[in-house]
């Protein structure tokens, strides 16, 4: 089934032809005689769409849409107003009011049903993007906090030979506080320059059809796709007018336009977009909480894991060699202990930053726990990893940290080194292993120093860190070699 769709008219002919239409279009249709019938109706059987006559018994069809609204809650629920007649001033005041579009009969049956399945899709995509945020909270994941929403910038865009009329551009910038421009079709789909959030695409009297052609160019691009799409038809082109909606138009003006209605429905479409948008941050945002860490900024074990695996495959198939650092702070508990969290807070922000401003941008660097980071190095052998990890020792022994009152602390890393050979199928859960354990053996040489996985003999033990960290630098040990 295409669809729910509840009519509400007092004149029965009036709903078996609109029941007729839209029936054999696949809808299912329920009826309503009145407002009151309707809200009713409305609570029983959820319509996904309502069609309403502007006159009815007990209320006008404005009030009932601006009830329907208030009924639907946080569902967004479309609503059309049937008019008798096309009169101007009538259909603003409708959409000021709220309805989604209105109808003047006679119903051209083609622009209606392509107005429905716009209308109908448009709904089922913020429906997802909704469900997709409720999904995202229950995952507890950020929250981007309400922002002031800058003007939005609307691109007019006149094709065939006529300009947009001045009087347009006037009477929208009196209308709205909206950025509004006019540009050449070429220049809609340029791969430079901000991205309109409307384009208005109206078709001229000389054209050939080019806006109708810029609407899937522009929701194919990706700069472009999120954007709303208004059409402007001209009068008759009532093909194209239906043509446009399916093809992705936002919206559609059979004709015109005038500035008041386009105002109107602009107001609407940048509304929607403003929503949308901000959906898909939250998305984007929540997702990047997920993998990475909010103190460091880097990324965490989640991402790492499933990131080493394709790596290693990688090398594999393409026999390159590939190496691992874990890294972890010396006597980190005793700066926490001394100087307090903020300070070993500090620390922490601070080595991550000498990790990625001495590392390239191929590494990966994560935050595997508390105090370590893990590093993968894709193409890296043997010898290059371990000159990255003895300059990654010195960098931190070599410079102190300031901590949030001021005083310098110098602090140190122990440094395990696992490599992966060209050619070799070293799983990366086994190369962890063994850089842990390099790591382990760091540590009991004596801190500050790199061990390489490969020279590791008898499995240490955890040593202890007795010790406080020192307030001037420490002199740091050689690597140990092969
Ligand atoms: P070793 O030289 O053997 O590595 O000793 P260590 O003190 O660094 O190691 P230990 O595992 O005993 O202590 C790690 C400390 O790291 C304990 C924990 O409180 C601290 N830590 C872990 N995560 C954070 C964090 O996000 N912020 C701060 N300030 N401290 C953290
Ligand atoms: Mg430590
Ligand atoms: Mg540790």
């Amino acid at each position: 089934m295409a669809g729910r769709i509840l009519v509400v008219d007092a004149v029965p002919t009036n709903r078996i032809v609109l029941r007729v239409k839209l029936s054999a279009a696949f809808y299912e249709v329920v009826q309503a005689g009145s407002g009151r019938a309707a809200l009713e109706l409305m609570r029983k059987m959820r319509p996904d769409l309502v069609i309403a006559a502007a006159e009815l018994p007990d209320m006008t069809g404005r009030a009932l849409c601006a009830e329907l609204r208030r009924g639907a809650g946080e569902r967004r629920l479309p609503v059309v107003i049937m008019h008798g007649e096309d009169d101007p001033g009538e259909r603003l005041a409708t959409l000021a009011a709220g309805a989604d579009d209105v109808l003047a009969r006679p119903i051209d049956d083609l622009v209606m049903l392509a107005r429905l399945r716009s209308l109908l899709r448009a709904c089922d995509a913020e429906a997802e993007l909704q469900l997709r945020d409720d999904t995202r909270r229950a995952l507890g994941l950020a929250e981007q906090g309400a922002s002031y929403a800058p003007p939005a910038l609307v691109a007019l865009v006149p094709t065939g030979r006529d300009a947009v009329p001045p009087a347009l551009v006037e009477g929208l910038r009196a209308r709205i506080e909206d950025r509004v421009t006019v540009i050449e079709p070429d220049s809609a789909l340029r791969e430079s320059g901000a991205v309109p959030d409307v384009f208005v695409i109206a078709e001229g009297p000389g054209g050939q059809g080019e806006g109708l052609a810029l609407l899937p160019q522009l929701r194919a691009s990706r700069r472009t796709r999120h954007a709303a799409l208004i059409y402007v038809a001209r009068p008759h082109q009532r093909r194209a007018a239906a043509a446009a909606l399916d093809m992705g138009a936002s919206d559609l003006l059979a004709a015109g336009p005038d500035p008041e209605e386009l105002a109107i429905r602009l107001r609407t479409q940048i509304d929607r977009k403003r929503t949308a948008d901000r959906l898909r941050a939250n998305m984007r945002d929540g997702l990047r909480a997920a993998v990475c860490d909010p103190l460091t900024g880097l990324y965490n074990r989640r991402y790492a894991l499933p990131h080493l695996s394709r790596l290693a495959e990688r090398a594999g198939q393409q026999r390159r060699p590939y190496a691992l650092l874990l890294a972890d702070l010396d006597h980190f508990k005793a700066v926490n202990d001394v100087y307090g969290h903020a300070a070993g807070d500090a620390v922490l922000t601070v080595l991550a930053q000498r990790l990625r401003d001495n590392l390239r941008a191929a590494d990966l660097i994560s935050r595997w726990g508390g105090e370590e980071f893990l590093v993968a190095m894709p193409d890296t052998d043997r010898g290059a990893a371990q000159r990255t990890a003895d300059r990654l020792c010195r960098v931190m022994a070599e410079a102190p940290v300031p901590l949030p009152d001021g005083r310098l602390l110098t602090v140190t890393l122990s440094i395990g080194v696992a490599c992966g050979p060209a050619g070799g199928d070293a799983q990366p859960l086994e190369l962890i292993d063994s850089a842990d354990q390099a790591l382990y053996a760091a540590k009991d040489t004596g801190r500050n120093t790199v061990v390489m996985a490969d020279t590791v003999t008898t499995l240490p033990r955890r040593p202890a860190a007795p010790e406080l960290p020192a307030a001037a630098a420490a002199p740091r040990r050689e690597a140990r070699r092969s």
